[in-house]
Parts: structure tokens; sequence; C-alpha cells
């Protein structure tokens, strides 16, 4: 599997970037997780909009699905030589409101995940767990040709991400705090519980993202490294990582 980096600040992107973005591939199929602010903009530097074959979203917060709208204009407007298949856009239902923007006539259509599924789309074996966030949310563990891949998405620590992550190839992970935050959040993670998490997780490799834009980042990876002892990456944008 190889993953690349659209967007990965969190709640807004800082100049030039994105908010959380990121493109899945395997055998050929290219898998969109969650469309985030400027992400239809900065794909277009590694993918062809029209070449996605699906798209899936963790939630509904506008730093997730603010190009939603974006993405099915391109497709819909954009100069493609043949015309483009209907986009499967798959999603919660849990917001009525969000989920019925997904379908556009002809250009995209929402399919539902429950927090129970296996979900099959393409080469991937997709499994779902809820998080702690004020808004429904799930994280995703992908699974292709015997590696997997957990994105935690928007989540506060919680115990059970520990077994869904359990022996992840890689783990790219809502790190939006400093560590004086650990324990003090139901919103999202601080460093060391994401570094804490991958060591017991005992994840192969690890990449901070959804990053705070005030502070430095090389501490709050240093922060995360007092916890676990693996690679650990800062998600940046155009970083590939291939697992
Ligand atoms: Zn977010
Ligand atoms: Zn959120």
């Amino acid at each position: 599997m190889k993953l690349t980096v659209f967007g990965h600040w969190g709640g807004y992107p800082l100049k030039n970037d994105g908010t959380s973005s990121y493109l899945l591939e395997e055998d050929g199929f290219k898998l969109l997780i969650d469309v985030g602010a400027s992400a239809v903009s900065i794909m277009q530097n590694y993918v062809d909009p029209a070449e996605l074959d699906a798209v899936i979203l963790s939630h509904y917060h506008p730093d997730h699905v603010a190009d939603v709208g974006i993405l099915q204009h391109v497709r819909l407007l954009g100069n493609h030589e043949k015309r483009l298949p209907v986009l499967p856009i798959y999603a919660h239902e849990e917001d009525e409101r969000g989920f019925s923007y997904l379908t556009m006539k002809d250009i995209s259509e929402a399919r539902t995940y429950h927090e129970t599924d296996t979900l099959e789309v393409g080469p991937f074996s997709i499994s779902f767990l809820r998080t702690i966030h004020p808004v429904p949310c799930f994280a995703m563990r992908f699974t292709a040709n015997g590696k997997s891949i957990v994105y935690t998405a928007d989540s506060a620590y919680q115990e059970s991400f520990v077994r869904f992550s359990e022996q992840a190839d890689f783990l790219f992970a809502d790190t939006n705090f400093f560590k004086e935050m650990a324990g003090k959040s139901r919103v999202h993670m601080a460093s060391v519980e994401v570094g804490r998490l991958a060591k017991l997780a005992s994840v192969k490799k690890l990449m901070l993202t959804h990053l705070p834009q005030n502070g430095s980042l090389a501490q709050l990876k240093n922060e995360a490294a007092a916890e676990f002892d693996g690679e650990i990456l800062l998600a940046e944008k155009g970083l590939s990582i291939t697992i």
C-alpha cells in the first residue's frame, strides 16, 4: 500500500497547505481518505481527480469534508477525455444533512458504512472503530495483501485503539496536542498518548498528523518518541509512504 499526504493540519490549513486528506493506493486502486480544505488543489500535483476510484470519510467536520463539493465540481466540470464513472463516497449516516451532500446525480453516490461492517472497497478490507469526538467519527483499519494501516481519524485517547491498531504496519494518528493536554481533552490526542498507543499496539511505524499550527513540531515528535521506539514521521504535504 502507498499512502500520500495531501493535507495534514488540524482544524484549518496554514497557507498553501491543506487539512485532512490522504490518498491510499494498492494494485492501481485509488482511495481518497477524507477530503479536507485544499485537497483538490493539492492532489493535482500527484493524481488526476478524475482517476480516483472511491472516497471514504471519517466524519463531517469541515476540516475533513470541506472539499467534497469541489471534488464533485472537478469531476463534473473538468475537461475529461471520457465520461467518468459515478464516484462512490463511503460515510456514516449519523449526520443526515452531511450524508445528503455526498450524492450528486451522475457524479457521486453516497454509500453507508456501519461500525460493525467490514467494508470491501477495491483491494481494501476496511474495519471501523467509533472514536471519542464531539460528533460521530470513525477510525479505520485498512488491510490489503497482508499489510494493514490504521487511521485514528479525530479522537481523544481511548483504550480500544490499542486492540484496533494491534500489529499494524503503519499508524497515522490525530496528534493535535502537546503533552500538557494528555488526559484532558475529549476531542483530540496528545503527542505522548499517540506514542503510547503506538507502543502498546506494537505498530511498526507511526505518523503524527492533524497537526497543531502553533508550537514546535520537532518537540511534538520528541514527546511521542519518548514513548515509542519505532520510526516516527511528521505528516507534510506530498509525503508518500509505501508499506
Ligand atoms: Zn479534524
Ligand atoms: Zn473533527
